[in-house]
Formats: structure tokens, C-alpha cells, sequence
């Protein structure tokens, strides 16, 4: 199988795939995924077709995602399409809202791995962002996926200023307990975006706390996949807390390992979530047809964030 690369020499093996632009909660730094709420979704066997070209063409891993992408009443139909093209790791991004229920039947479709989304562990903050008062749901829906034998399962806490970073700690612990693995997504958005009041108001930097969490760290181990560190950190009872950083902003090193390209739910390759400009449209194109659009999108690829938007970003959080 011949694997593609860009023009700067990223390999392209992944897929991210938007199965619908809804959600049931209203998380108000949502990114959508890069795109608009819209109501045009794929449906099973279109993106069974974008998968299997794919896997042709170097793919071998696949995340879902959304909206909400358990609000899809064929969730288990699209897993078991993928699954019979790709053999490496198929993962799902969730509120976990409908997971509890759904959590075995995920597995025996074919996933094997799943993040959560839980950026509180207190009812209150976590009214306040998502709008919904679900967090014993999504506790239910975590400890659903681990019995399920998902693996690993992860939370993603997306770290907001002023709301949740003085509960990571007790993340961390939450998360000891649970056996799963705390993901630390710094607030992200594009080059626009960084002067909206929202993201002024609410993006924290998250290097000092990676920087903090190596220093109390047991083991760091490397994750190739994303060109990540997973802190391994001891806490009481000798137990540890196993952390993953997220750190996308103004990251030249996160955009120049990125290997995936985004399918958006109304069936177009786009090339970076930060590119709303870089959206290939491949719905009712054939085979043939479908590749030259997923070689073009490739081809657009460039990375984001480049080494001369690092030093621009200390100036803009001083002047903030
Ligand atoms: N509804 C699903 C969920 O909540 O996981 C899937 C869609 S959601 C857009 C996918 C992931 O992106 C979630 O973990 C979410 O917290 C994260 N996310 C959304 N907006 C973000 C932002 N502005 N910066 C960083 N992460 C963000």
C-alpha cells in the first residue's frame, strides 16, 4: 500500500471524520471541528466509500467525531463498515451523554479506543460549560467504555482560564482512580480567532503545566503517534496519574507531525481545522474521481502554525 505525503513531507495516515455538525451540549468554546452547524450528514455507505479509498491510499486509522457523533442512530453500522477496511485503530470522540448504553455495542462493532469529554468535576462548572447536567452520565458512560474493553480510554479536559485549571489536580486523581488517561487540550482557535474576547478571556497556556508535570513525573513515556509525552505521575496511595498535553496554538512541532485530513459531515476532505478556506468536495464522485480529490487536498496541505508564529504569540499574551 503506497502511503501518501505533502509537500513537506507529512505522511498522510489518518482520517477524521465529522459524522454530523449537532450536539446535545452547547460547550461555549466549541470549534465544531472547524466547520458551520449544518444539517447535511454523510450517510453510512459514503463514508464506508471515503474510508475504503482511503485505505487504498495509506489510511489506517480513523477518529470519529462530530457534533455528537452517538446521536447517530447508525453509529454501529458505520463502525463495522470502517472496520472492514482498516485494521489499525478506530476511535470515537464523545460527550458521552449516550455512551453508557452504547459502550458494548461500540466495541463489538470494531472500535477499540475512545475519548471522553469532561472538562469539570464539579457539577457546577460543568453546568456552566456545557449546559447540561450530566456529569454523573458521563461518569456512568466512562466506566461503561472501560468494561466494554475500550482501550485506552482517555478524557479530554480542554484547560479554560478562570473556570477549570485549579481542578486538574483533582482530575488527575479522578482519573488515577478510573484507570484512563487524562488528555490536557489547551484552549485552541485560529489566527482570528485569538482577538475574540471569549479566547482572550479563557485561553490559558499549558506549557507550564506540562513542564510542571514532567518535573513530578515518574516515567514519561514518548507516544510516536502524535509526537506526544505521556507523564506518568505519582500521587498518593501509589497510585499515578497518566497525563497527555495537548498543545496545538502557535505549535509549529504539533502541525509538522500532523498526518490526518478532516472529512467534514457534508462530504468534503478539508486540509486543517484552522483552514476554512481548504475544503475539497468529493460527494457523488466516483472512484477515480474521489482519489484525485483526496491527492488535491493532500497535495494543499501546509502546516498551520510554522516556527515564525511562536515568538508572536509571547507578544500577544503580554499585550493581553
Ligand atoms: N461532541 C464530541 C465531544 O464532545 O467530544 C465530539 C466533538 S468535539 C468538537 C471534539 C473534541 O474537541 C472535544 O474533546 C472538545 O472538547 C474539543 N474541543 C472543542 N473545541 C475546542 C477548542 N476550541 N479548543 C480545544 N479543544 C476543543
Amino acid at each position: 500500500m503506497t502511503v501518501l505525503y505533502d509537500t513537506f513531507g507529512r505522511p498522510l495516515n489518518s482520517l477524521r471524520i465529522q459524522l454530523n455538525a449537532s450536539c446535545n451540549f452547547k460547550c461555549f468554546f466549541c470549534h465544531m471541528e472547524g466547520t458551520d452547524e449544518n444539517s447535511s450528514t454523510l450517510s453510512a455507505e459514503e463514508i464506508e466509500r471515503v474510508v475504503a479509498m482511503g485505505a487504498k491510499n495509506g489510511v489506517n486509522r480513523v477518529k470519529f467525531t462530530g457534533g455528537e457523533p452517538l446521536l447517530r442512530k447508525d453509529i454501529e453500522d458505520i463502525i463495522r463498515r470502517t472496520r472492514k477496511h482498516i485494521s489499525g485503530d478506530i476511535s470515537l470522540t464523545t460527550n458521552a451523554f449516550f455512551l453508557k448504553d452504547k459502550a458494548r455495542g461500540l466495541k463489538e462493532s470494531g472500535l477499540n479506543r475512545i475519548n471522553i469529554s469532561m472538562h469539570s468535576i464539579e457539577k457546577d462548572h460543568f453546568i456552566e460549560i456545557t449546559k447540561v447536567d450530566a456529569i454523573d452520565v458521563v461518569e456512568q458512560g466512562i466506566d461503561a467504555a472501560l468494561s466494554a474493553g475500550l482501550s485506552p480510554v482517555k478524557v479530554n479536559f480542554v484547560v479554560l482560564n478562570g473556570v477549570n485549571v485549579h481542578q486538574i489536580d483533582s482530575m488527575l486523581d479522578f482519573s488515577s482512580k478510573k484507570g484512563v488517561i487524562l488528555q490536557l487540550i489547551e484552549y485552541e482557535t485560529d489566527r482570528s480567532g485569538e482577538s475574540d474576547d471569549n479566547y482572550r478571556k479563557y485561553h490559558y497556556d499549558i506549557k507550564p503545566i506540562e513542564d510542571r508535570m514532567v518535573k513530578r513525573s515518574s516515567w514519561v513515556e514518548y507516544n510516536t503517534l502524535h509526537n506526544r509525552k505521556r507523564i506518568h505521575v505519582p500521587i498518593e496511595d501509589e497510585r499515578e496519574g497518566v497525563v497527555e498535553i495537548v498543545r496545538p496554538q502557535r505549535n509549529a512541532d504539533f502541525c509538522n507531525h500532523c498526518t490526518r485530513l478532516r472529512v467534514t459531515s457534508k462530504g468534503e476532505f478539508q486540509t486543517c481545522l484552522n483552514r476554512h478556506d481548504q475544503l475539497f468536495n468529493f460527494r457523488g464522485k466516483n472512484e477515480e474521481e474521489m482519489f484525485d480529490t483526496f491527492k488535491k487536498a493532500i497535495d494543499s496541505r501546509v502546516p498551520y502554525w510554522r516556527e515564525e508564529d511562536e515568538g508572536t504569540y509571547q507578544v500577544l499574551r503580554e499585550i493581553s
